[in-house]
């Protein structure tokens, strides 16, 4: 970790006492956070490795999400545990890492009830979020999850320290995630371990800092129980009151990208010139809804409207590709 300051000592002629001020360096929690990346970690927990990477983590004050294989849970359930004590998150990554696009329904319920009772024997929790090994996901295998309760993580951001990646690499590689985004790494590389100060020192210096993964949007948040005084939700949005004078008057909606995967990609909706609106998006082909957060989405396919529901100004959705990525025509209107 870099120390970023030392006050050395201050003394004054006149008094006989000796005044040592030492600056703290700022932990991880205590440092601006205008946005949060999450940290993750497949394929674990690797007997050889993971007391490593939790040490690299606690020393840079990190809080990261493990999407554990339920096999090396069987082998090594010490290190779930090590996992628990450090304050991570643990997801599910399957039992024994299969392509599961070529499983049955059945099996695909087997390699997830499995791998979800045997963290929760050991955590007393279920996990909440899957990813899909390889990142390979269809609509069985999403309605398997959803069964489970669990919310299918992809990433945006691909280290590829699996396939041999340096750590100057994993380093460079995670220094493109921008808030909200997931880094995928994996437990069982020196390479990656080695990244850990960089990564989050890289982090700090863009404001950014390690989050959890919301369930109910795959994103990147805010740690539960631990960002005192920091926002949760909602981002920083428009006035809660109409403005006045203008009942009825004009809004601009204003798309930006989000997380995108093979089959579907995730809009940033953001809406100006008024609190009470209505956004329209006219989806093409056969595109759909699959999920959106922060608004009131009504419909699911051809033209679908969005409302607020509290949470401020700025909403996401998520939009089944169907062969089609063009992103929706969007317009705003005050309601
Ligand atoms: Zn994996």
């Amino acid at each position: 970790m870099r120390l970023r300051s030392i006050v050395a000592a201050v003394a004054t002629a006149a008094a006989a006492t000796l005044t040592v001020a030492v600056a703290v360096t700022p932990s991880a929690s205590a440092a601006a956070c205008n946005g949060y990346v999450a940290l993750t970690y497949d394929d674990g927990p690797k007997a050889g490795t993971v007391d490593q990477l939790l040490n690299a983590l606690r020393s840079a004050g990190a809080r990261a999400t493990f999407f554990n294989q339920g096999n090396q849970v069987q082998q090594n359930p010490n290190g779930v545990r090590a996992q628990q004590n450090a304050g991570m998150w643990i997801g599910n990554h399957s039992w024994s890492h299969p392509h599961m696009t070529n499983l049955s329904q059945q099996q695909m319920a087997s390699e997830i009830s499995q791998t979800q009772n045997a963290i929760q024997q050991i955590t007393g929790t279920a996990p909440r979020l899957f990813r899909p090994p390889y990142g390979e996901s269809n609509a069985t295998l999403r309605s398997v999850q959803s069964q489970y309760g669990l919310t299918e993580v992809m990433w945006s951001v691909d280290s590829r320290d699996w396939n041999g990646a340096s750590t100057a690499q994993i380093v460079q590689a995670a220094s493109q995630a921008q808030d909200g985004g997931v880094i995928l790494m994996h437990d069982g590389y020196q390479s990656t371990i080695q990244a850990v100060p960089q990564i989050v020192s890289n982090l700090a210096n863009r404001n950014l800092c390690p989050g959890m993964i919301s369930p109910s949007t795959g994103r990147a948040v805010a740690p539960d129980g631990g960002n005192p005084g920091g926002p949760t939700t909602p981002p920083p949005g428009g006035p809660t009151t109409p403005p006045p004078g203008n009942p009825g008057g004009s809004c601009t909606a204003t798309l930006s990208a989000g997380q995108s995967w093979n089959d579907r990609f995730n809009l940033n909706v953001a809406v100006s010139g008024a609190s009470n609106w209505v956004v329209s998006l006219a989806l093409n082909g056969s595109q759909s809804v699959q999920n959106s957060w922060n608004a009131s989405v009504t419909g699911t396919s051809g033209t679908v409207t969005v409302r607020p529901n509290g949470n401020g100004n700025n909403f996401g959705i998520t939009i089944m590709s169907n062969g089609n990525t063009t992103w929706p025509a969007v317009s705003c209107r005050a309601g």
